[in-house]
């Protein structure tokens, strides 16, 4: 398996300028998913990594040899834009091996390889079936075999879950994070979902208009989000945003929200006289009489074990995520108090994340 390294990549079509300045590593062994709205250049970026797009600019190794003007099939990468095309008139053995027979490779070795990579996806038991007769997830899994029988030095997929059922989609995204802490190879997934990247990746790079807003963890986007897009794409509801007028000072641990102060982990950055927000993720706000930060319920959303409740501020409404057995009718006026350890800053002109002691490890695109 191989790293993929990607320096400053560039796309324009004509004027138009669909991958901006790009540029990330995935480790050899990696899982990055590609995630952003419809249209951010998610599937150019992957389709650049495969070869079938020539860049405007910048390079692409894998494995650390400049793959940037190699055709396609010189890569030694698969890449699965759709799990379910199989070749409807040829069983499950066939249809795995069938790459192996267009490379030429000999019979003996191809059966031997169907059949590790059969048992590898617990597939062994159906080679001999037809694959028309197959439920969605032995298809599935069939087409898998078909990417993984190769033993392409990594695998690029474009939203391989694109057209399933939820239920379906979630038991895939379970067997294809199993298959890849089996197989371990490098993996670039593009997808527009928040919830399967979060759950499948170890790296996220969210992409927004052609530009890579945050690379990092799961865990480092959640919590630290370089930029207000960021936090608004990730979470849901995503996360809340509490707007003021003010200056900030470095060494500042409270702001004024409403006009009242708020705690917030230390702020590294002077920023003048500005639009900010100050952003807070629903399960960070606590309904608390002694607080004088007060709004009033607006409505609310069982959920079973809590409930989202929209709460009506000066500058408009917030959700928070309290216990399902907490009491208040709509129309009450509460008090909230917001977890500080967990809270972000934003300029709103920018967009960026004010630098704080929570915030100093984040990396700008
Ligand atoms: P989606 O999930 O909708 O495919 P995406 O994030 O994968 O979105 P891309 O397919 O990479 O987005 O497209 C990025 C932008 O580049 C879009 O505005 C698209 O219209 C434009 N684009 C893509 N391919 C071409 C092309 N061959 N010629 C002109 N514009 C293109």
């Amino acid at each position: 398996m191989a790293e993929i390294r990607i320096e400053h990549l560039r796309k324009e079509f004509g004027a138009f300028s669909a991958v901006e300045d790009s540029s990330f590593v995935v480790r050899d062994g990696e899982f990055l998913a590609l995630l952003g709205p419809s249209g951010c250049g998610k599937t150019t970026t992957l389709r650049m990594i495969a070869g079938l797009e020539l860049p405007t600019s910048g390079k692409i190794f894998l494995a650390g040899g400049d793959v940037t003007f190699n055709r396609a099939r010189e890569r030694d990468i698969a890449f699965v834009f759709q799990l379910f095309a199989l070749y409807p008139h040829m069983n499950v053995r066939k249809n795995i091996g069938f790459p192996l027979l267009a490379q030429g490779i000999a019979k003996a070795e191809i059966r031997a390889r169907v059949e590790e990579t059969a048992r590898l996806l617990q597939i062994d038991h159906i080679l001999d079936r037809s694959v028309s007769g197959l439920a969605g997830g032995d298809r599935q899994r069939v087409a898998l075999g078909r990417a993984i029988v190769r033993r392409p030095k990594c695998f690029l997929m474009d939203e391989p879950l694109g057209t399933l059922d939820t239920e379906f989609r979630d038991l895939m995204v379970r067997e294809l994070r199993e298959l890849h802490n089996r197989i371990h190879a490098t993996t670039v997934y593009v997808t527009h979902d928040q919830l399967e990247a979060m759950a499948m990746a170890d790296k996220i790079a969210v992409m927004n208009h052609g530009v890579i807003e945050q690379f990092g963890t799961p865990q480092e986007i959640y919590n630290r989000p370089a930029t207000m897009f960021v936090a608004d794409f990730i979470g849901s509801p995503p996360m809340n945003f509490l707007r003021f007028t003010a200056g900030l000072q470095r060494g500042a641990r409270t702001v004024s929200v409403e006009g009242v102060p708020v705690a917030v982990p230390e702020i590294h950055d002077d920023v003048a006289m500005g639009e900010i927000a100050l952003g807070v993720r629903p399960e960070d706000i606590r309904f608390s009489d002694a607080s004088p930060l007060r709004g009033v319920v607006y409505g609310s959303e069982y959920h079973g074990t809590n409930q989202i409740v929209a709460v009506e501020m000066a500058k408009g409404l917030i959700k928070a995520r309290v216990p399902a057995d907490q009491n208040f009718r709509i129309g009450d006026t509460v008090g909230l108090e917001l977890n500080h350890h967990n809270l972000s800053l934003f300029e709103c002109t920018s967009g960026r994340a004010v630098r704080s002691s929570r915030h100093t490890q984040v990396q700008h695109g």
